[in-house]
C-alpha cells in the first residue's frame, strides 16, 4: 500500500526559492512520471519525498501520515539514483541486503528475499561480484534490486536509465514496465526522456521552473496540452507554435495568411499544430525548407513559416530541396489554440 500526497510544497536554498508550491495526489499502485527541463526541480522534489532534503513549507503525506520530519530510513521509500550509488566495496548481494540488515531483517529471511529479487532481475550469477566487475546495465539492475528487496510503499526513480546506451535503455524500460505490472508498487519516476515518460507512466506531471504546468495521462497531455509550454514539451518532433494577432476571430499569422477561429477576444494568440497534422498541399502556408531528416519509416521536413521555426512529418519520399518553399495545410480538426498562456477550448 502506498499513497502519496504533496500539499503546497516549497523549497528554498538560502533566499532562492526553487519549488513554488507543488501539489500532487498519487494513488496506490500508480506510476507517475515527473518531466520537465533540466533545473526545473524534479530531483529536488524527489529528494524531499525520500527525506534526503528538508521541506521549506508544505506537507508530505505517505499512506495518510505526515512524514515531513520522518527520517529517510523510516519512510518506507526506496530510491534509485541516476548514478546508481552502489557501495563499491560490497558485493551485489551485500549491496542488495544492506538496507535489510539496517532494518534488522533476520539473515535467512534477507537471503531469501535477495534470491527472489535476483531471480526477477536476472542477477543470480552476479551476486558475488563487486560493482566494478559489472557493466552499466548490470549496475542499474542491482540499484533497482536494492530498492525492490525492501518491498517499500513507494519507489522513487531519478533518471535511472540516463547512463545506459539507447538500445539497453529501451530494454530496461520494458523491464521496468513489466516489473511495475508485477509488483504494483506506487512509483514516482523522474525523467527528461519523452518516450520513457509516455510509455511508462499512468500520469505525467509536467514541471517548469519549480511549478506544475499540467498533470494528466500521457494522451491527455498530448491531445489537450493546457499551455503552450506543455504543447511544445510533449511530443517529438515538437508541436509547431505560431503566434498571430486576432481580429474578430481571424488569426493573422506571420506568413501573411489568416486562420478562422472561434475566439472572440482580440489580441495575440498562438496556434499549435503537431507535425503530423500538417500535410503538403498545392497552396496553403508557405514553409521555407531548411533541413530534411529521414528516419526510414517517415521523414521530418523543417524550416520556417513566416520566420517561425516549423516542422512537418511526411511518409512520402518525394523530398523537396533545402531552400525550396513548399506549402502545407493544417488539419482543421487538430488545431490547438492558446491565449494569455492557456488553452482555449475549441
Ligand atoms: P532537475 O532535477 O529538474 O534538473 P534540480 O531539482 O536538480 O532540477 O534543481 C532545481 C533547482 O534547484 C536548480 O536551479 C538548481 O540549481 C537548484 N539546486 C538544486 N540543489 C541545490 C543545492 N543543494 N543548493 C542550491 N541550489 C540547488
Ligand atoms: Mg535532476
Amino acid at each position: 500500500m502506498g499513497t502519496l500526497r504533496l500539499s503546497q510544497i516549497t523549497k528554498a536554498y538560502g533566499t532562492i526559492e526553487v519549488l513554488h508550491g507543488i501539489s500532487l495526489d498519487v494513488a496506490d499502485g500508480e506510476f507517475v512520471a515527473l518531466v520537465g527541463p533540466s533545473g526545473c526541480g524534479k530531483s529536488t522534489l524527489l529528494r524531499m519525498i525520500a527525506g534526503l532534503d528538508s521541506v521549506t513549507s508544505g506537507e508530505i503525506h505517505l499512506n495518510g501520515t505526515l512524514v515531513n520530519e520522518v527520517a529517510p530510513k523510516d519512510r518506507d521509500v526506496a530510491m534509485v539514483f541516476q548514478s546508481y550509488a552502489l557501495y563499491p566495496h560490497m558485493t551485489v548481494r551485500e549491496n542488495m541486503g544492506f538496507a535489510l540488515r539496517m532494518a534488522g531483517v533476520p539473515r535467512l529471511k534477507s537471503r531469501e528475499q535477495i534470491d527472489k529479487v535476483a531471480e526477477i532481475l536476472g542477477l543470480e550469477l552476479l551476486l558475488d561480484r563487486k560493482p566494478k566487475e559489472l557493466s552499466g546495465g548490470q549496475m542499474q539492475r542491482v540499484a533497482m534490486g536494492r530498492a525492490i528487496v525492501r518491498n517499500p510503499a513507494l519507489f522513487l526513480f531519478d533518471e535511472p536509465l540516463s547512463n545506459l546506451d539507447a538500445k539497453l535503455r529501451g530494454r530496461v524500460r520494458g523491464e521496468i514496465k513489466a516489473l511495475h505490472k508485477r509488483l504494483k508498487t506506487t512509483t514516482i519516476y523522474v525523467t527528461h526522456d519523452q518516450v520513457e515518460a509516455m510509455t511508462l507512466a499512468d500520469r505525467l506531471v509536467v514541471m517548469r521552473d519549480g511549478i506544475v504546468e499540467q498533470i494528466g495521462t500521457p494522451l491527455d497531455l498530448y491531445d489537450r496540452p493546457a499551455t503552450p509550454f506543455v504543447a511544445g514539451f510533449i511530443g517529438a518532433p515538437a508541436m509547431n507554435l505560431l503566434t498571430g494577432t486576432l481580429t474578430n476571430g481571424s488569426l493573422n499569422l506571420p506568413c501573411g495568411l489568416t486562420l478562422a477561429t472561434p475566439l472572440t477576444a482580440n489580441g495575440d494568440a498562438i496556434v499549435g499544430i503537431r507535425p503530423e497534422h500538417l500535410t503538403r498541399s498545392a497552396d496553403g502556408w508557405p514553409l521555407t525548407v531548411e533541413i530534411i531528416e529521414t528516419m526510414g519509416n517517415e521523414s521530418h521536413i523543417s524550416g520556417t513559416i513566416g520566420g517561425t521555426p516549423a516542422i512537418i512529418t511526411v511518409k512520402s519520399r518525394d523530398f523537396p530541396t533545402p531552400g525550396d518553399t513548399i506549402h502545407v495545410t493544417p488539419d482543421p480538426t487538430q488545431l490547438h489554440l492558446f491565449q494569455n498562456g492557456h488553452r482555449i477550448p475549441t
